[in-house]
Protein backbone atom coordinates (compact mmCIF):
# COMPACT_ATOMS: atom_id res chain seq x y z
CA UNK A 1 0.00 0.00 0.00
CA UNK A 2 0.88 3.95 -0.76
CA UNK A 3 2.67 5.52 2.13
CA UNK A 4 -0.02 7.98 3.04
CA UNK A 5 2.17 11.55 3.02
CA UNK A 6 1.28 14.69 5.24
CA UNK A 7 0.50 16.84 2.54
CA UNK A 8 0.34 15.97 -0.93
CA UNK A 9 0.91 19.07 -3.34
CA UNK A 10 0.04 17.39 -6.83
CA UNK A 11 -3.54 16.71 -5.93
CA UNK A 12 -3.74 20.43 -5.53
CA UNK A 13 -2.17 21.18 -8.46
CA UNK A 14 -4.01 18.50 -10.73
CA UNK A 15 -7.51 19.56 -9.53
CA UNK A 16 -7.06 22.89 -11.57
CA UNK A 17 -4.34 22.18 -13.80
CA UNK A 18 -5.99 23.68 -16.69
CA UNK A 19 -6.27 26.83 -14.68
CA UNK A 20 -2.95 27.00 -13.42
CA UNK A 21 -1.15 26.00 -17.04
CA UNK A 22 -3.07 28.98 -18.86
CA UNK A 23 -1.97 31.53 -16.05
CA UNK A 24 1.65 30.31 -15.79
CA UNK A 25 1.63 30.50 -19.79
CA UNK A 26 -0.28 34.59 -20.04
CA UNK A 27 2.59 34.82 -17.64
CA UNK A 28 5.25 33.51 -19.88
CA UNK A 29 4.25 35.31 -22.90
CA UNK A 30 3.67 38.55 -21.72
CA UNK A 31 7.04 39.73 -21.32
CA UNK A 32 6.45 41.21 -17.43
CA UNK A 33 7.73 38.86 -14.88
CA UNK A 34 8.03 41.71 -11.90
CA UNK A 35 5.65 44.28 -10.85
CA UNK A 36 3.23 44.61 -13.48
CA UNK A 37 -0.37 43.88 -13.71
CA UNK A 38 -1.37 40.47 -12.11
CA UNK A 39 0.49 41.34 -8.94
CA UNK A 40 -1.89 44.90 -9.16
CA UNK A 41 -4.75 42.44 -10.19
CA UNK A 42 -4.49 40.16 -7.04
CA UNK A 43 -3.62 42.83 -4.50
CA UNK A 44 -7.03 44.11 -5.57
CA UNK A 45 -8.91 40.57 -5.35
CA UNK A 46 -7.19 40.03 -2.47
CA UNK A 47 -7.89 42.87 -0.48
CA UNK A 48 -11.91 43.12 -2.12
CA UNK A 49 -11.95 38.89 -1.07
CA UNK A 50 -10.43 39.53 2.31
CA UNK A 51 -12.80 43.32 3.03
CA UNK A 52 -10.02 44.84 3.54
CA UNK A 53 -8.90 48.31 2.13
CA UNK A 54 -4.93 47.99 0.33
CA UNK A 55 -3.44 44.61 -0.13
CA UNK A 56 0.86 44.40 -1.29
CA UNK A 57 2.34 41.25 -2.14
CA UNK A 58 5.84 40.32 -1.09
CA UNK A 59 8.55 37.74 -1.37
CA UNK A 60 7.48 35.42 1.56
CA UNK A 61 5.69 35.45 5.08
CA UNK A 62 8.44 36.16 7.11
CA UNK A 63 8.90 39.61 5.19
CA UNK A 64 5.76 40.19 5.51
CA UNK A 65 5.53 39.86 8.82
CA UNK A 66 8.70 42.01 9.13
CA UNK A 67 7.72 44.75 7.16
CA UNK A 68 4.31 44.94 8.92
CA UNK A 69 6.30 45.55 12.07
CA UNK A 70 8.45 47.80 11.00
CA UNK A 71 5.23 49.46 8.79
CA UNK A 72 3.57 50.36 12.50
CA UNK A 73 6.60 51.33 14.21
CA UNK A 74 8.00 48.34 16.06
CA UNK A 75 11.82 49.39 16.18
CA UNK A 76 14.63 48.47 18.41
CA UNK A 77 14.14 47.96 22.06
CA UNK A 78 10.59 47.38 21.83
CA UNK A 79 8.31 44.74 22.59
CA UNK A 80 5.68 42.42 20.96
CA UNK A 81 3.56 40.27 22.88
CA UNK A 82 2.90 36.79 20.99
CA UNK A 83 2.17 33.25 21.85
CA UNK A 84 4.91 30.99 22.60
CA UNK A 85 3.77 28.06 20.24
CA UNK A 86 4.62 29.59 16.98
CA UNK A 87 6.46 28.69 14.02
CA UNK A 88 9.51 30.81 14.79
CA UNK A 89 8.95 33.07 12.08
CA UNK A 90 6.43 34.85 13.87
CA UNK A 91 8.95 35.71 16.73
CA UNK A 92 11.91 36.50 13.94
CA UNK A 93 9.40 39.08 11.98
CA UNK A 94 9.72 40.94 14.98
CA UNK A 95 13.13 40.30 15.60
CA UNK A 96 13.64 41.45 12.11
CA UNK A 97 12.46 44.88 12.59
CA UNK A 98 14.61 45.06 15.91
CA UNK A 99 11.66 44.54 18.20
CA UNK A 100 11.66 41.82 20.90
CA UNK A 101 8.89 38.96 21.31
CA UNK A 102 7.83 38.65 24.44
CA UNK A 103 6.24 35.11 24.86
CA UNK A 104 2.86 34.28 26.34
CA UNK A 105 0.76 30.81 26.99
CA UNK A 106 -1.76 29.98 24.71
CA UNK A 107 -4.81 28.35 25.48
CA UNK A 108 -6.65 25.12 24.74
CA UNK A 109 -7.31 25.56 21.34
CA UNK A 110 -3.20 26.48 20.87
CA UNK A 111 -4.45 30.40 20.44
CA UNK A 112 -2.79 33.63 22.38
CA UNK A 113 -4.45 33.40 25.54
CA UNK A 114 -6.28 37.21 25.80
CA UNK A 115 -5.71 36.77 29.76
CA UNK A 116 -1.82 36.40 28.90
CA UNK A 117 -1.87 40.08 27.90
CA UNK A 118 -2.33 42.34 30.44
CA UNK A 119 0.59 40.66 33.02
CA UNK A 120 3.36 41.16 30.09
CA UNK A 121 2.87 44.68 29.16
CA UNK A 122 5.75 47.12 29.91
CA UNK A 123 6.50 50.25 29.25
CA UNK A 124 8.15 48.94 25.83
CA UNK A 125 5.79 47.37 24.97
CA UNK A 126 4.05 48.55 21.71
CA UNK A 127 1.87 45.46 19.88
CA UNK A 128 0.69 42.40 20.09
CA UNK A 129 1.24 39.75 17.19
CA UNK A 130 -2.00 37.18 17.08
CA UNK A 131 -0.84 33.48 15.20
CA UNK A 132 -4.46 31.95 13.79
CA UNK A 133 -2.59 28.77 14.91
CA UNK A 134 -3.37 25.54 12.57
CA UNK A 135 -6.58 27.80 10.58
CA UNK A 136 -8.34 28.43 14.17
CA UNK A 137 -9.33 32.41 14.60
CA UNK A 138 -8.39 33.59 17.99
CA UNK A 139 -10.59 35.61 20.38
CA UNK A 140 -10.12 38.79 18.38
CA UNK A 141 -12.99 40.65 20.26
CA UNK A 142 -11.19 40.63 23.50
CA UNK A 143 -7.44 40.36 22.04
CA UNK A 144 -8.49 43.89 19.95
CA UNK A 145 -10.59 45.33 23.42
CA UNK A 146 -7.43 44.99 25.32
CA UNK A 147 -4.77 46.36 22.42
CA UNK A 148 -7.11 49.48 22.20
CA UNK A 149 -7.56 49.81 26.19
CA UNK A 150 -3.93 49.90 26.54
CA UNK A 151 -2.80 51.98 23.23
CA UNK A 152 -1.27 48.79 21.32
CA UNK A 153 -1.17 47.61 17.73
CA UNK A 154 -2.57 44.56 16.69
CA UNK A 155 -0.54 42.50 14.10
CA UNK A 156 -2.46 39.32 12.72
CA UNK A 157 -0.09 36.12 11.49
CA UNK A 158 -3.00 34.27 8.78
CA UNK A 159 0.23 32.08 7.33
CA UNK A 160 -2.64 29.56 8.93
CA UNK A 161 -5.86 31.06 8.30
CA UNK A 162 -6.61 32.40 4.86
CA UNK A 163 -10.31 32.90 4.63
CA UNK A 164 -11.34 32.50 8.64
CA UNK A 165 -13.93 34.52 9.98
CA UNK A 166 -12.16 35.63 12.98
CA UNK A 167 -15.75 37.82 14.51
CA UNK A 168 -16.42 40.70 12.35
CA UNK A 169 -14.57 39.70 9.18
CA UNK A 170 -11.99 37.67 8.26
CA UNK A 171 -8.61 36.64 9.63
CA UNK A 172 -6.39 39.63 8.98
CA UNK A 173 -8.94 42.38 9.02
CA UNK A 174 -9.72 42.86 12.71
CA UNK A 175 -6.38 44.15 13.86
CA UNK A 176 -4.37 46.99 12.70
CA UNK A 177 -2.85 44.75 9.58
CA UNK A 178 -2.59 41.35 8.46
CA UNK A 179 0.08 39.51 7.13
CA UNK A 180 -0.05 36.34 5.04
CA UNK A 181 2.13 33.43 3.55
CA UNK A 182 1.98 31.93 0.05
CA UNK A 183 4.04 29.32 0.92
CA UNK A 184 3.09 26.25 -1.32
CA UNK A 185 1.26 23.94 1.96
CA UNK A 186 -0.51 27.05 3.13
CA UNK A 187 -4.61 27.13 2.19
CA UNK A 188 -3.71 29.47 -0.13
CA UNK A 189 -0.34 28.16 -1.61
CA UNK A 190 1.73 29.75 -4.63
CA UNK A 191 4.18 27.66 -6.32
CA UNK A 192 7.70 28.94 -4.75
CA UNK A 193 7.61 31.75 -2.30
CA UNK A 194 5.16 34.59 -1.14
CA UNK A 195 3.64 36.48 0.53
CA UNK A 196 1.21 39.60 1.32
CA UNK A 197 0.17 42.22 3.85
CA UNK A 198 -3.66 43.50 4.33
CA UNK A 199 -4.73 46.56 6.22
CA UNK A 200 -7.13 49.33 5.81
CA UNK A 201 -4.01 52.11 6.26
CA UNK A 202 -2.89 53.97 3.59
CA UNK A 203 -0.36 55.31 5.63
CA UNK A 204 1.02 51.48 6.59
CA UNK A 205 0.24 50.12 2.48
CA UNK A 206 2.67 52.86 1.39
CA UNK A 207 5.15 52.23 3.64
CA UNK A 208 5.30 48.32 2.78
CA UNK A 209 5.00 49.38 -0.69
CA UNK A 210 8.27 51.49 -0.09
CA UNK A 211 9.91 49.04 2.01
CA UNK A 212 9.75 46.00 -0.59
CA UNK A 213 11.38 48.11 -2.92
CA UNK A 214 14.60 49.27 -1.47
CA UNK A 215 12.57 52.29 0.82
CA UNK A 216 12.03 53.71 -2.73
CA UNK A 217 8.34 55.12 -3.83
CA UNK A 218 9.91 56.83 -6.98
CA UNK A 219 12.45 54.92 -9.01
CA UNK A 220 16.10 55.90 -7.63
CA UNK A 221 15.04 58.17 -5.08
CA UNK A 222 15.52 55.57 -1.72
CA UNK A 223 13.93 56.86 1.36
CA UNK A 224 14.96 54.95 4.02
CA UNK A 225 16.91 51.61 3.96
CA UNK A 226 14.50 48.98 2.41
CA UNK A 227 14.21 45.46 1.21
CA UNK A 228 13.83 43.06 -2.18
CA UNK A 229 10.97 41.90 -1.16
CA UNK A 230 8.12 40.98 -4.18
CA UNK A 231 5.71 38.65 -5.26
CA UNK A 232 6.28 37.83 -8.73
CA UNK A 233 4.06 38.06 -11.66
CA UNK A 234 3.75 34.01 -12.33
CA UNK A 235 3.02 33.72 -8.41
CA UNK A 236 0.11 36.42 -7.95
CA UNK A 237 -1.48 34.71 -11.66
CA UNK A 238 -0.96 31.10 -10.07
CA UNK A 239 -2.36 32.95 -6.56
CA UNK A 240 -5.38 34.26 -8.60
CA UNK A 241 -6.55 30.68 -9.55
CA UNK A 242 -6.80 29.69 -6.12
CA UNK A 243 -7.94 32.34 -4.32
CA UNK A 244 -11.49 31.96 -6.90
CA UNK A 245 -11.51 28.45 -5.30
CA UNK A 246 -10.43 28.99 -1.92
CA UNK A 247 -13.79 29.32 -0.15
CA UNK A 248 -14.36 25.42 -1.99
CA UNK A 249 -11.13 24.24 -0.70
CA UNK A 250 -11.34 25.43 2.88
CA UNK A 251 -14.90 23.94 3.15
CA UNK A 252 -13.36 20.80 2.18
CA UNK A 253 -10.87 20.67 4.65
CA UNK A 254 -13.38 21.35 6.82
CA UNK A 255 -15.13 18.37 5.55
CA UNK A 256 -12.05 15.85 5.80
CA UNK A 257 -11.57 17.40 9.78
CA UNK A 258 -15.66 16.25 10.55
CA UNK A 259 -14.30 13.05 9.01
CA UNK A 260 -11.33 12.60 11.53
CA UNK A 261 -13.76 14.11 14.36
CA UNK A 262 -16.01 11.34 13.96
CA UNK A 263 -13.69 8.14 13.70
CA UNK A 264 -11.12 8.92 15.64
CA UNK A 265 -11.96 7.29 18.82
CA UNK A 266 -9.12 6.61 21.29
CA UNK A 267 -8.83 7.40 24.91
CA UNK A 268 -5.62 8.21 24.74
CA UNK A 269 -5.74 10.66 21.49
CA UNK A 270 -6.84 14.58 22.30
CA UNK A 271 -8.95 15.64 18.83
CA UNK A 272 -8.69 19.46 17.86
CA UNK A 273 -11.95 21.56 19.79
CA UNK A 274 -12.97 24.26 17.85
CA UNK A 275 -14.07 27.14 20.44
CA UNK A 276 -17.62 28.40 19.78
CA UNK A 277 -17.61 31.34 17.79
CA UNK A 278 -14.51 30.44 16.39
CA UNK A 279 -13.89 29.59 12.77
CA UNK A 280 -11.42 26.76 11.92
CA UNK A 281 -10.17 26.09 8.31
CA UNK A 282 -7.85 23.30 9.27
CA UNK A 283 -4.12 24.10 8.11
CA UNK A 284 -3.00 21.35 10.12
CA UNK A 285 -5.34 18.74 12.00
CA UNK A 286 -3.23 18.33 15.37
CA UNK A 287 -3.90 15.76 17.96
CA UNK A 288 -2.28 15.41 21.11
CA UNK A 289 -0.92 12.21 22.99
CA UNK A 290 0.86 11.46 26.20
CA UNK A 291 2.86 9.27 23.96
CA UNK A 292 3.65 10.91 21.37
CA UNK A 293 6.82 9.54 20.25
CA UNK A 294 5.61 6.12 20.10
CA UNK A 295 1.89 7.05 18.46
CA UNK A 296 3.94 8.62 15.39
CA UNK A 297 6.16 5.29 15.35
CA UNK A 298 2.58 3.42 15.34
CA UNK A 299 1.33 5.35 12.59
CA UNK A 300 4.48 5.45 10.40
CA UNK A 301 5.08 1.49 10.62
CA UNK A 302 1.30 1.27 9.34
CA UNK A 303 2.40 3.38 6.33
CA UNK A 304 0.95 7.09 7.69
CA UNK A 305 3.07 9.92 7.82
CA UNK A 306 2.89 12.46 10.58
CA UNK A 307 4.78 16.06 11.65
CA UNK A 308 5.26 17.61 14.54
CA UNK A 309 4.21 21.46 14.43
CA UNK A 310 6.32 22.46 16.50
CA UNK A 311 8.62 20.13 18.22
CA UNK A 312 10.99 23.14 19.96
CA UNK A 313 9.23 26.18 20.87
CA UNK A 314 10.86 29.59 19.84
CA UNK A 315 11.91 30.81 23.66
CA UNK A 316 14.51 27.13 23.51
CA UNK A 317 15.61 27.35 20.20
CA UNK A 318 19.11 28.55 19.85
CA UNK A 319 18.08 30.91 17.89
CA UNK A 320 16.47 32.88 20.78
CA UNK A 321 18.84 31.83 23.46
CA UNK A 322 19.94 35.47 23.63
CA UNK A 323 16.75 35.93 25.47
CA UNK A 324 17.56 33.81 28.47
CA UNK A 325 14.12 32.18 29.13
CA UNK A 326 14.34 29.15 30.63
CA UNK A 327 12.83 25.64 30.15
CA UNK A 328 9.57 25.27 32.16
CA UNK A 329 8.89 29.13 32.13
CA UNK A 330 6.21 28.50 29.32
CA UNK A 331 4.90 25.22 30.55
CA UNK A 332 1.84 24.98 28.64
CA UNK A 333 3.66 25.73 25.76
CA UNK A 334 6.05 23.22 26.73
CA UNK A 335 3.54 20.76 27.39
CA UNK A 336 2.20 21.35 23.44
CA UNK A 337 5.74 20.94 21.99
CA UNK A 338 5.97 17.02 23.87
CA UNK A 339 2.67 16.11 23.07
CA UNK A 340 1.61 17.67 19.87
CA UNK A 341 0.86 15.63 16.13
CA UNK A 342 -0.26 16.50 13.28
CA UNK A 343 -2.23 14.07 10.91
CA UNK A 344 -2.19 14.25 6.87
CA UNK A 345 -4.40 16.89 6.25
CA UNK A 346 -4.47 18.60 2.39
CA UNK A 347 -6.98 19.05 -0.04
CA UNK A 348 -7.86 15.98 -2.20
CA UNK A 349 -7.08 13.62 0.74
CA UNK A 350 -9.54 10.29 -0.13
CA UNK A 351 -12.16 8.94 1.91
CA UNK A 352 -9.73 5.62 2.24
CA UNK A 353 -6.75 7.44 3.10
CA UNK A 354 -8.50 9.14 5.94
CA UNK A 355 -9.80 5.79 7.15
CA UNK A 356 -6.95 3.94 6.97
CA UNK A 357 -5.26 7.05 9.21
CA UNK A 358 -8.19 6.66 11.60
CA UNK A 359 -7.59 2.90 12.13
CA UNK A 360 -4.06 3.61 12.57
CA UNK A 361 -5.22 6.33 15.12
CA UNK A 362 -7.73 3.15 17.10
CA UNK A 363 -5.76 0.56 17.22
CA UNK A 364 -2.61 2.46 18.98
C1 LIG B 1 4.50 29.55 7.20
C2 LIG B 1 4.43 30.49 8.34
C3 LIG B 1 5.14 31.70 8.35
C4 LIG B 1 6.21 32.05 7.37
O1 LIG B 1 5.92 31.97 6.05
P1 LIG B 1 7.09 31.84 4.94
O2 LIG B 1 6.38 32.18 3.68
O3 LIG B 1 7.59 30.44 4.98
O4 LIG B 1 8.15 32.83 5.28
C5 LIG B 1 4.92 32.58 9.39
N1 LIG B 1 4.08 32.29 10.39
C6 LIG B 1 3.40 31.13 10.43
C7 LIG B 1 2.47 30.87 11.57
C8 LIG B 1 3.56 30.18 9.42
O5 LIG B 1 2.90 29.03 9.47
Amino acid sequence: MDRIMTNRLDRGFERYQEEFEEAAIRVLRSGCYILGGELETFEKDYAAYMGSAYCAGCGNGLDALSLACRAIGISEGDEVIVQGNTFIASAMGISAAGGTPVFVEPDEYYQLDPAQIEPHISPKTKAVMVVHLYGQTARMDEIKAICDKHGLKLIEDCAQSHGAYAGTGLSGTIGDIGCFSFYPTKNLGCFGDGGAVITDSEEYYKRIKQLRNYGSSIRYHNEELGVNSRLDEIQAALLGVRLKHLKELNDERKAAAAVYDKGINNPGVLKPVCRAGADHVYHQYVIRCKERDALAEHLKSKGVDTIIHYPIPPHLSKAYAFLNIKEGSLPVTEEYAKSVLSIPMYNGISAEEQQRVIEAINEF
